[in-house]
């Protein structure tokens, strides 16, 4: 029997709080198909990795520490240059243009906003410099409208827009850096561990923000290690292992999924934790792969 069935970690699935995210009838507007990616020429990364952002949806991807996460965000921000990496197979586009090849500003231009794991903001500049320096790819007309909407969408970077950006605490550095690359108009939103080292009240208000964000109409990539919180706002979720997608599910299926409530979710049955157990995964993870 599992300890916990109805619920993930006391969060209400996206069923409950997005419901214009679940429209049938989406247009897939982010597609990576069959990507292979290798770092120093050498080193194979990503083995054929495929899935779909469609409008307007919250799509998870979930992965241990090393899986190629963040390998898969780089590939899509054209940043992977920068860390030695390259495309060796696949396609990656964007209402079916190809965008795979760009550099990290034509990505950006195009509609894709990233913020990436550990935060990255300009410590030394106001929080409203920074979100300037977000909206450096709009005009001036609109680059107003945007910071107003950021504004309102974070009350506390409106209350401390002239303070420095390094005095902010872990979870409002991560809100600038949310509303900094919202600040570009992104179609997709692409998000690298949002609530890595945040404490639980604050890892909420974060999922409370992705599910104000893709209300408006942004379609969000979210990449986590915290399943329960990537679940409970996705409508759909990869899992990724060792460069591979081993399960391409809805979200309510994954959150029933044995392995996945088990391993990423921390639900174990009662008795599990054996080295047995622990070795039967290990068929099953092979099994999948
Ligand atoms: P984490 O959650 O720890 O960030 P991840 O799922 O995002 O993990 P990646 O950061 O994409 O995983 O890393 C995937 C693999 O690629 C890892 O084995 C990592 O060591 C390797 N890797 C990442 N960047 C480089 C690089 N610049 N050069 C060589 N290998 C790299």
């Amino acid at each position: 029997m599992l300890q916990a069935r109805h619920t993930v970690a006391g969060l209400r699935p996206a069923r409950d709080l997005a419901p214009a995210a679940r429209r049938e009838d989406r247009q897939r507007v982010l597609a990576v198909q069959n990507l292979e990616v290798v770092y120093e020429d050498v080193i194979l990364v990503l083995k054929g990795v495929s899935l779909q952002v469609p409008d307007g949806a919250v799509v998870a991807l979930l992965g241990a520490n090393g899986a190629g996460k963040t390998t898969v965000l780089r590939a899509i921000t054209g940043l992977l240059d920068v860390h030695r990496g390259r495309i060796t197979k696949g396609s990656i586009t964007l209402d079916g243009q190809r965008i795979d090849g760009r550099s990290a500003p034509e990505t950006v231009r195009a509609g894709i906003g990233q913020v990436m794991e550990g935060r990255r903001i300009f410590t030394e500049f106001t929080v409203h410099e920074n979100l300037v320096v977000g909206g450096h790819t709009v005009d001036r007309g609109t680059l107003q409208a945007n910071l107003d909407r950021v504004y309102s969408l974070f009350d506390v970077l409106a209350d401390r827009r002239k303070e420095v950006a390094g005095y902010l605490s872990g979870g409002e550095q991560q809100m600038l850096a949310i509303g900094r690359a919202l600040m570009a108009q992104p179609r997709v939103l692409l998000l690298d561990e949002p609530s890595l080292g945040l404490a639980p009240l604050m890892v909420q208000r974060i999922r409370d923000l992705v599910l104000e964000i893709n209300a408006t109409g942004t379609a969000v990539l979210l990449v986590e290690q915290n399943a329960a919180m990537a679940l409970s706002v996705a409508s759909h979720g990869y899992v990724l292992e060792t460069g591979r997608v081993v399960m391409d599910r809805p979200a309510a299926a994954l959150r029933e999924d044995d392995d996945i409530r088990e391993f990423y979710l921390g639900l174990r049955e009662e008795g599990a934790g054996s080295f047995r157990d622990v070795k039967h995964y290990r068929r099953r993870k092979r099994w999948l792969s």
